[in-house]
């Protein structure tokens, strides 16, 4: 039998109206049963989101010990929702409360929270579904990860019987007992994990685009939509800035080959892209899926004559950047070369001069240099490693375009490629990448 988890981003939930054809969209599928919501997002181009609102109740909450100057935009947003839906609970009484509570409880995780707690509380109300809190189901581990067992196994047990329901995304209970936040985004991660525990066929995420686009659409004009993509490619590019969805989020139901559709609330007639288990099901036959960057990595260069005899060397550097506490993204390497790949908010403070001084007395290079400012872009697709002069062609677009390459790095699976190149070249090479695969086939 067919279920369906479907996940409302805050563009979905921005205002009374969008909430009402939120409530549509449930209705409209009896397949679709539980909902996953978060906090109210921007209604227009300036507005605030109900979860930065809240974060600066917490930074007024550590100043002054109140937030008599912050909560009543939050106030504000809810009573307007409340008005517009006409809604029978007493919102007022419940902000009240969640006023009183952000200030006892005093924890940025928890005030956070809030706005997708009372979000989920209207749509309950709303849809006519069972309120079920996340703190209740949702479990991290004393490292902060998810405790996905003892979610999964709390999530079942709670809808058994029950056939709608609603769940505030973006936190769950920490192992402290308290209130904790996954990162920024993170509701999709929520959806994922509810998806997971019901044995849903289908995760419905429902945004405010219709699907992935094969590039940045500031970028380059109406980039083509990607119709199917893999959780790999999916991890691939989100990972590198396409944020469509949360790169996190795609774990939970990849074990499960629980397929993800990317919709639009405010289109819903589209068909959006879907995310697959695997490559087998990809049948556009396009070469490249996608193109996706960052910019502001730092690289660092390291030579040193027989470096590959030299037993132990690219441990002794790993270990260097590991005790600054620094997530190394890659590592291009030659014989006797190795470059190590890092973001640049990384190395906030003197970390980058401690890390370089580290590395000299560790292995005793003949060259360290650093390469500041440069974008890394990623060229997606399980196309590329069985069409042959994928990479010719890539390299020949980016040199056509007159742009040095500082740094290749061709991933092992051969789903990727990815070049590094200045920062102010990022552009014209997602560009210049983007015509050489997809211009004629718009
Ligand atoms: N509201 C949270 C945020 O703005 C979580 C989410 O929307 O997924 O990051």
């Amino acid at each position: 039998m067919a279920l369906k988890v479907c996940k409302f981003g805050g563009t979905s939930m921005a205002d009374g109206n969008i909430i009402v054809e939120v409530k549509k969209i449930m209705e409209s599928d009896k397949d679709r049963r539980f909902a996953v919501v978060s906090a109210p997002g921007k209604r227009y181009s300036g507005d605030v989101k109900v979860t930065d609102l809240l974060y600066s109740c917490q930074s007024e909450l550590n100043e002054t010990g109140g937030i008599s100057k912050s909560f009543p935009a939050v106030r504000a947003r809810f009573l307007d929702i409340a008005r517009q839906l006409n809604l029978k609970t007493d919102i007022g009484a419940v902000l009240d409360e969640t006023e009183r509570r952000i200030v006892s409880e005093n924890s940025t995780d928890f005030t956070a929270s809030r706005g997708e707690y009372l979000s989920a509380r209207v749509f309950a109300e709303v849809s006519g579904a069972k309120f079920i809190d996340s703190e209740e189901v949702i479990f991290f581990k004393a490292d902060g990860t998810l405790d996905g067992a003892k979610s999964y196994k709390a999530i079942s047990e709670a809808v058994d019987g029950v056939k709608l329901a609603v769940f505030p995304g973006f936190y769950g209970k920490g192992a402290d007992g308290r209130v904790k936040t996954f990162s920024r985004g993170g509701s999709d991660i929520t959806g994922a994990v509810v998806a997971r525990a019901v044995n849903a066929t289908l995760y419905e995420n429902w945004t405010d685009v219709s699907g992935f686009l094969a590039c940045d659409p500031h970028i380059v004009d109406s980039p083509r939509r990607i119709k199917t993509l893999s959780y790999k490619e999916l991890r691939e590019l989100s990972y590198m800035g396409a944020d469509v969805l949360h790169s996190e989020s795609i774990f939970p139901v990849r074990k499960a080959n629980i397929p993800i559709n990317i919709k639009n609330t405010f289109r819903p007639q589209d068909e959006g892209t879907t995310i697959v288990p695997t490559s087998r099901h990809i049948l556009s036959g396009d070469t490249v899926t996608g193109i996706a960057g960052r910019k502001n990595f730092t690289v660092i260069y390291i030579e040193k004559s027989l470096m590959n005899a030299e037993i132990g060397f690219i441990r002794k550097v790993l270990s260097v950047i590991e005790g600054a506490g620094v997530p190394v993204e890659h590592i291009p390497s030659g014989i006797d070369t190795m470059s190590l790949v890092v973001s640049g908010e990384a190395l906030s403070g003197d970390k980058l001069n401690e890390i370089i001084e580290n590395i000299k007395e560790a292995v005793d290079p003949d060259v360290v240099r650093v390469i500041e400012n440069i974008a890394l872009i990623a060229t997606v697709g399980h196309g590329m490693s069985s069409s042959v002069g994928t990479s010719a062609r890539l390299f020949n677009a980016i040199a056509s375009a007159d742009i040095n390459i500082k740094m290749i790095d061709q991933g092992s699976s051969e789903l990727n490629i990815v070049v590094g190149v200045k920062n102010e070249d990022y552009e014209r090479c997602i560009k210049a990448i983007y015509n050489e695969f997809f211009a004629s086939c718009r």
